[in-house]
């Protein structure tokens, strides 16, 4: 564990090492934003956003919590979306999962999880959707690791299902919803190829929430 004072130490190394680097890094940095990114991930401390992207601070507009779920009442994902989308205009979406989830693992157990459990139904409601396809899988592990795979495409789905998402494509034809899941077994981050505009086209047959005729994915 690394002491609580060291945190500052280490701190004021980073800052040194910059300034040393590039005298006007932080003059810079403190002027604005611009991220071409929103990445949503599980707040699991093994999976840094930007260290796993290999991105710089500024790049990329970042979202956490269990699990990485983007529950439709959910005003804190809502907001972060909302601010990407609208006022950062990023290019890309990022659902980022990963495989060892501890929330998609604690999900599946048939326990009662306290104020966890409306939290996690988001993961059991993903396993309903895609039961059969599931339980089809025999290893216990392979199985958590599609869960994971499946309930990032549906977060996915769940972005796309917002507002500002199809206000910008209809008006800009950005940002484009990506689903991936980093590997702590190796490092490497996979994209699951998650067709954007099928999926929006998809949708817009219920969820259109923009004044156009659907499909806009055909523009
Ligand atoms: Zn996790």
């Amino acid at each position: 564990m690394v002491p609580y004072d060291q945190i500052f130490e280490n701190n004021r190394r980073w800052a040194e090492t910059r300034r040393q680097h590039d005298p006007q890094y932080f003059a810079r940095l403190a002027k604005d934003q611009r991220p071409d990114y929103l990445y949503i991930g599980c707040s699991d401390s093994r999976v840094p956003a930007d260290v796993i992207m290999g991105v710089e601070p500024g790049d990329v507009f970042v979202h956490r919590n269990v699990a990485n779920i983007v529950a439709n009442t959910d005003l804190n994902t809502a907001t972060a979306i909302e601010y990407a989308v609208v006022v950062l205009e990023v290019k890309h979406v990022i659902v980022c999962g990963h495989y060892n989830c501890g929330g998609v693992q604690a999900a599946m157990r048939p326990r009662d999880m306290g104020i966890l459990n409306p939290w996690l139904r988001n993961i059991r409601d993903v396993y309903r959707l895609h039961k059969d396809e599931l339980n089809a899988i025999s290893e216990e592990g392979a199985r958590y690791d599609r869960l994971v795979e499946l309930s990032v495409v549906e977060q996915c789905i769940n972005v796309v299902k917002t507002a500002a998402v199809q206000h910008s494509y209809l008006k800009r034809g950005y940002p484009r919803v990506h689903g991936l899941v980093f590997d702590l077994r190796t490092g490497i981050i996979k994209d699951l190829g998650v067709n954007f505009e099928d999926h929006l086209r998809a949708i817009q047959e219920i969820y259109n929430l923009t004044d156009a005729p659907w499909p806009v994915g055909d523009r």
